[in-house]
């Protein structure tokens, strides 16, 4: 991993400069006039109601969309003026459905950028290994497959593997995530944060779903009809004051609800709040540390200290054993969690969620009051940094 890190390409600055994009055949530009800054090593989400030229800006960035006029500029280099293919080569790309050739293996697609490069074959191997490791795919067990045999997720991580594979500054992602459920969707959108830490790419996103874009944007522009940038700033900004109507009503109800995405499992206290036991402990005495603490829950650990059950104390006064008493422990969550995703969690378990850590082990817990008193206080800043009664 370390490795990694060196060898990353750090991200590059992106500068749109009054980018127009007018399709042969229309009245109106797609794309008028845009100006921004993207910076170096952030992710910037563009989002925005479908037609009004998210993706047309986004292509034009590497030039499978020619602008009509203006200048984009990548680390100080005029895209326009280089070569589009080597460009291309230096832009990583992802896409919905993930865009695989389905007649290349996973390794065969991954390796399609570095082979364009004239990598020798041992450099590309490993480097195709990496990438699986780092989207969280088994080389043994994947390198082989071909794209149907993977679940759509998994699709999305090989997208992802390929698009990062010749380690390019930048990295455009067009709406990557859209075409998977929403539980693999937030483990896909977790995945792409734990990375982002580690790779610093200049990262462009494009998606029309504002959660999606508070939870993964370093930056949001909420763009209008043509691509106009109505709002430029960072989710807390936007969440706390939308620039104009249009914006407001693109954030939704609920703001404040909306900000629990903003905040992680460590933003919270959760630290080791629960009563644990190992399963050789006896019943007995699990019982007497529950009833001094006045406790009617307690967690089983396995010999790894990662979570296995929850035991009620009445579960134990007829048990001779610890093993295999109690209900098994569902959903947990980790410190990167945002609140949003440990809510859910805390609701499918029925009161409070276990939170893990980088190997499974028990780290914490966390519960609806947790939650509740975290609403209440960002609830309590927001009114009194306002003027409404
Ligand atoms: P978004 O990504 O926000 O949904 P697009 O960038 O795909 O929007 O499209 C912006 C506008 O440009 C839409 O009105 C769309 O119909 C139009 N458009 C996109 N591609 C073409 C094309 N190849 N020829 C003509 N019009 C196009």
């Amino acid at each position: 991993m370390a490795d990694t890190a060196e060898r990353a390409a750090s991200g590059a600055e992106i500068q749109l400069e009054s980018v127009t994009k007018r399709y042969s055949g229309t009245r109106e530009p797609a794309v008028s006039d845009v100006t921004m800054t993207i910076p170096a090593g952030k992710i910037v989400i563009l989002v925005g109601p479908s037609g009004c030229g998210k993706t047309t800006t986004m292509r034009m960035i590497n030039r499978l969309i020619e602008p009509t006029s203006g200048t984009i500029t990548i680390g100080g280099e005029d895209a326009l003026s280089l070569n589009a293919d080597d460009l291309r080569r230096r832009i990583g790309y992802a896409i919905q459905q993930a865009g695989l050739f389905p007649h290349f293996t996973v390794a065969q697609n991954i390796a399609v950028v570095p082979g364009l490069l004239g990598w020798d074959r041992r450099r590309i191997d490993d480097r195709v290994d990496e990438m699986m490791e780092l989207v969280g795919l088994d080389p043994a067990e994947f390198r082989r497959r071909y794209p149907r045999q993977l679940s759509g997720g998994q699709q999305q991580r090989v997208g992802v593997a390929r698009a990062l594979a010749a380690d390019p500054p930048v990295l455009l992602m067009d709406e990557p995530f859209g075409a998977v459920d929403p539980i693999t969707r937030g483990h896909l959108q977790d995945e792409l944060l734990r990375l982002q830490a580690e790779l610093r790419k200049t990262i462009v996103f494009v998606t029309h779903d504002f959660d999606e874009a508070v939870k993964l944007g370093d930056k949001i522009a909420v763009l209008g009809d043509r691509s106009a940038i109505l709002q430029y700033d960072t989710p807390e900004a936007i969440l706390a004051n939308p620039a104009d109507d249009t914006v407001a009503g693109f954030v939704g109800a609920g703001a404040s609800l909306k900000q629990l995405t903003l905040l992680r499992v460590r933003d919270v206290d959760y630290r080791d709040n629960a009563i644990t036991a190992g399963s050789e402990e006896s019943p007995a005495a699990l019982r007497k540390r529950m009833t001094d603490e006045g406790r009617t829950y307690a967690l089983v650990l396995d010999a790894r200290r990662r979570p296995e059950r929850w035991v009620h104390v009445r579960d134990l006064s007829s048990a001779t054993s610890l093993a295999g008493v109690g209900r098994p422990v569902g959903d947990s969550v980790s410190t990167q969690s945002t609140l949003q995703d440990a809510l859910e969690a805390i609701l499918v378990e029925g009161g409070n969620a276990v939170v893990t850590g980088g190997r499974g082990e028990y780290l914490g817990t966390i519960d609806i009051r947790t939650v509740t008193d975290t609403i209440q206080q960002l609830r309590d800043e927001h009114d009194g940094g306002s003027a409404a009664p």
